[in-house]
């Protein structure tokens, strides 16, 4: 139904459109009719002249495709970007990552740093996110200004952190976030993200879980991300890692697990009885030597999988286009079998999984009549895009983000022929880039 003035507010005309809902073909010569927030009309430009409509967007020669869900992201890390690699985890972690979080985060740097990881996930067609760390209502102000979909979780850690220098208030801090953020918007979700079984006590995790219920909050966790986190749980608790969370009541279906490596054949199946969510980080695992997650043995088993880039620390970049790649071929390589992780199979980790991993499979992932509107434009006029068999392929193994040039998120468009219209990009870089010499002293 048209606007009040008898108007669309949208409508994307021409081009290619992957839907990619199941079983439905590329559509070509493609029109989709956008009305406030929500997707009106898909059909083919032979139904009769452009509506009348407030916007038009000529997606002619380009793809156009659900945006990116990035199921695991740290955007206030934009801030570290490159400033401690090629180093093993727990140096990393312990002597680099830590030490600066503690002198360098704090409400103006998570601020402006997400507003970097902000600018970045919309241009390389990302539209929602799944971003935790410290200090989380930063996160949430730059994800409101840039207009992006996101869930926001709020740190819990045993250690002083940043905003939290005592951990005794972890869970009293962790509360009041989700108490400040809960229904404040229709694009905003709040939620909790412990940082793993290794630096959360029982207790900890315990109580995050209940405040997360409490709330209807979802909960995060890095879970199994290096090779000593199922030897060390295992000698204190005597269980492995999954069977440790289970026997804390925290495996269900709200549960985000990210990098799920270190994982055995029984713990896989345990993940998949309690419907637990993935969160696939291949870049990051590949950079810090973490190891390789069986994610076609996970999607096998029934286990939803989304792709996530981890913080800009451990990847260095939250280019969603390379991850997909990039997940594409470590399965193969791993398994020495190119049939694993098609093309198609990661565009919908990329998109519908990725939405069921947040539980809004029925709002996102897909472009069709009734779900919200949000949108990519992909730019196919470039030597690495020509010729153009198949789509799915070109998307995975040819394209990277720079090729994003339209991006609508909720109806609102974001970026347009690769401008930003909800965020000063020039502010942002030179504030992070002050903030970068700061810290680089
Ligand atoms: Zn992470």
């Amino acid at each position: 139904m048209a606007g009040e003035k008898g108007k669309f507010d949208i409508v994307v005309e021409g081009g290619t459109l992957l839907t990619m809902v199941e079983g439905e073909q590329p559509v070509h010569g493609a029109r989709v009719i956008i009305s406030g927030d929500s997707i009106e009309e898909v059909s083919d430009c032979q139904r009769g002249p452009v509506p009348d409509s407030e916007e038009i967007i000529n997606a002619e020669g380009a793809l156009i495709m659900p945006g990116l869900i990035n199921t695991h992201v740290h955007s206030p890390m934009t801030i570290f970007r490159g400033m401690a690699d090629d180093l093993p985890l727990k140096t990393w972690l312990f002597d680099h990552i830590f030490p600066a979080e503690a002198r360098h985060i704090n409400p103006d740097t998570v601020y402006w740093a997400s507003l970097l990881g902000c600018l970045e996930m919309i241009a390389s067609g990302t539209t929602t996110s799944v971003d935790s760390y410290f200090i989380a209502d930063g996160i949430v102000k730059a994800a409101a200004q840039a207009g992006i979909r996101a869930l926001v979780a709020q740190g819990v850690i045993d250690f002083p952190a940043p905003g939290v220098p005592d951990p005794e208030e972890n869970l009293h801090v962790a509360s009041a976030f989700l108490e400040r953020w809960i229904n404040s918007s229709d694009l905003i979700t709040p939620g909790l993200f412990c940082h793993s079984p290794l630096t959360c006590s029982k207790e900890t995790l315990q109580k995050a879980y209940k405040i997360s219920t409490r709330f209807d909050a979802p909960l995060e966790i890095h879970l199994s991300e290096t090779k000593e986190e199922p030897v060390e749980i295992k000698g204190r608790t005597g269980l492995r890692p999954v069977f440790y969370l289970d026997s804390l009541g925290l495996l269900n279906s709200t549960l985000i697990a990210a990098h799920a490596i270190h994982l055995d054949e029984e713990e896989i199946d345990l993940l998949a009885k309690r419907g637990v969510k993935i969160a696939h980080c291949p870049e990051s695992n590949m950079k810090l030597g973490s190891g390789i997650a069986a994610v076609a043995k996970m999607l096998k088993k029934g286990v939803t999988v989304g792709l996530g880039t981890d913080g800009c620390a451990s990847n260095n970049d939250l280019d969603l286009f390379g991850e997909m790649d990039t997940a594409a071929k470590l399965a193969k390589v791993a398994a020495l079998d190119p049939t694993l992780l098609d093309a198609r199979t990661v565009l919908k980790m990329a998109t519908i999984e990725g939405a069921g991993v947040i539980g809004l499979e029925d709002e996102i992932g897909t472009i069709e009549t009734g779900k919200k509107a949000d949108i990519i434009i992909v730019d196919t006029h470039t030597p690495h895009m020509t010729p153009m068999y198949n789509p799915y392929s070109q998307l995975v193994y040819s394209a990277d983000g720079g090729d994003v040039r339209d991006v609508i998120i909720n109806g609102r468009i974001v970026y347009r022929d690769r401008q930003f219209i909800t965020l000063e990009s020039d502010e942002i870089i030179d504030e992070v880039r002050r903030i970068g010499q700061q810290i680089g002293k």
